[in-house]
């Protein structure tokens, strides 16, 4: 019903270097980046202090000894010559009286049918606006104008593999991550190799993660997490310098090194959700903007990149499509505590299922009202999979999508989703004007048992380390240099 087929380029030791123009190309072009973070292991109960000071002191000791396993980047960028934002004033009245004109037809001819471009020909010739050849070719672009009012986004995803020179790995983080599918013999194999702390020497151009941080921090996108705070320190920790001591002048460094803002989505969905895990988020998303599509409302259109020999190799696709009505489960019940904060503790010994699938059915059913009844008969008869007779086979889970290049596209499919959701902007310009100074979301952290955010914020109560001045210094002035040494090229040419 909905085909979401994501490709993800993974990225290793081996295969670094020949992907990186790609991944600075795509960085430097996108309107906003999303990174999650599969670590080995969690440490002490202290990260959930009610203290934030305490909780500080145990996420720092968590990311000196503990590693990231792997690192998700999703880049967003949204073409402003398509679909919603290509719409302009009209030329003049004539094109004004077409447009409502055929505008009218076509929505009570879809009301009616299902969209089908024959009938909207011969709508188009029973129109009364009389047309010379000329005005033909106005008409052509409206018909296009009134069937495309997508936000047409181009998405590249990767996951990088990571190898720390020495850490914990918890037997708990490891069991869960190799159920997911997380293969332990590449990471020892192929795993970018790096040492946590601060810079044995400043790294710039030389192709490694500490190196695709000071890119991220020199292009400067608009970055998105989901429950950020663990993701944060760990990224600052592992690839950037040693955390500082204070709490203060770790958000001091961070508002620096990010100045287009940080969003996080748990953040987000917490104002206006009753349930905000990741996996809800994204697949709730994806059904509303299908549910978006069929009563033609402005959607999201993801578009990806097609690979030819010889890079197809690095890729993988997982089908994150949603599956509506689809999946047929028996007489089992799905999980509370599953459906409620997509985590159980039985794990796959729980005799309830954990399918987001099956919990999103569920939910919708759960709704009342005359247009949620009339959507899920509208949804039944469009789902033509016959009922599974094979009930065994049927996944308690989804399984095998799960890796952090997927979990960072899924953190910025979400963003995305929200926005178009609020969105009145008209002109690309000023949506993104309102998002990055969406000031209830910008640089605001979830905090864990809180109502209240972490603040990244500069004040003059907080100075940022010595060690980030120092390392930021640098990244400034080599971005400068470039910059300078670009202008010159050009001069010549
Ligand atoms: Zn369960």
């Amino acid at each position: 019903m909905t085909e979401l087929r994501v490709p993800c380029i993974s990225v290793n030791k081996e295969n670094l270097q020949k992907w990186w123009p790609h991944i600075i190309k795509t960085l430097s072009e996108s309107d906003f980046v999303a990174i999650d973070l599969e670590l080995s292991g969690l440490g002490a109960k202290d990260l959930f202090a009610s203290q934030i000071d305490e909780r500080y002191v145990a996420l720092k000791e968590v990311a000196s000894t503990r590693a990231v396993l792997s690192m998700g980047l999703a880049c967003f960028k949204i073409n402003p010559q398509k679909g919603y934002f290509k719409r302009k004033p009209y030329k003049n009245h004539f094109e004004q009286a077409s447009y409502d004109q055929i505008h009218d037809c076509l929505d009570k001819s879809l009301e009616e049918s299902d969209e089908d471009s024959d009938e909207k020909q011969d709508i188009l010739k029973n129109t009364e606006v009389e047309l010379d050849e000329e005005d033909e070719e106005v008409v052509e672009d409206i018909v296009e104008d009134i069937e495309d009012e997508d936000f047409h986004v181009e998405v590249h995803v990767y996951d990088f593999i990571c190898l720390c020179n020495e850490y914990i790995l918890e037997s708990k983080s490891m069991k869960f991550l190799v159920q997911q599918g997380f293969d332990f013999n590449e990471l020892a194999r192929n795993g970018i190799f790096f040492s946590r702390g601060n810079d044995m020497k400043f790294e710039d151009s030389s192709y490694s993660i500490r190196s695709l941080l000071v890119q991220i921090i020199s292009i400067q996108p608009t970055v998105i997490f989901h429950n950020g705070l663990l993701d944060l320190a760990f990224l600052y920790q592992n690839f950037y310098c040693e955390m500082p001591t204070k709490l203060d002048s770790f958000v001091a460094d961070l508002f620096e090194m990010f100045p287009k803002g940080i969003f996080d989505t748990k953040y987000i969905a917490q104002s206006y959700l009753a349930n905000s895990y990741l996996e809800y988020l994204f697949n709730h998303s994806q059904r509303n903007n299908y549910f978006r599509k069929i009563k033609k409302q402005s959607s999201i259109n993801l578009t990806f990149e097609v690979f030819d020999e010889p890079w197809v190799q690095d890729i993988k696709i997982s089908d994150l499509s949603a599956k509506i009505f689809e999946v047929k489960f028996g007489s089992f019940k799905t999980c509370d505590n599953y459906a409620k904060y997509g985590w159980c503790d039985k794990l796959d010994m729980c005799q309830y299922s954990h399918n987001i699938d099956l919990i999103l059915d569920a939910e919708l059913k759960s709704k009342k009202g005359r247009s949620n009844k009339e959507l899920i008969k509208h949804l039944k008869a469009l789902s033509t999979e016959p009922c599974s007779k094979k009930q065994d086979s049927v996944p308690m889970r989804k399984c095998g999508s799960h890796h952090s290049g997927n979990d960072a596209f899924m953190t910025g499919y979400y963003f995305l989703y929200y926005l178009i959701l609020n969105n009145n902007k008209t002109t690309f310009t000023e949506f993104k004007k309102y998002y990055e100074n969406l000031t209830k979301f910008k640089n605001k952290i979830f905090l864990s048992g809180k109502t209240h955010p972490l603040n990244i914020m500069k004040s003059s109560f907080s100075k940022c380390s010595c060690n980030h001045t120092k390392k930021f210094k640098k990244i400034r002035e080599n971005k400068e240099k470039k910059k300078n040494e670009e202008k010159e090229k050009n001069k010549v040419q």
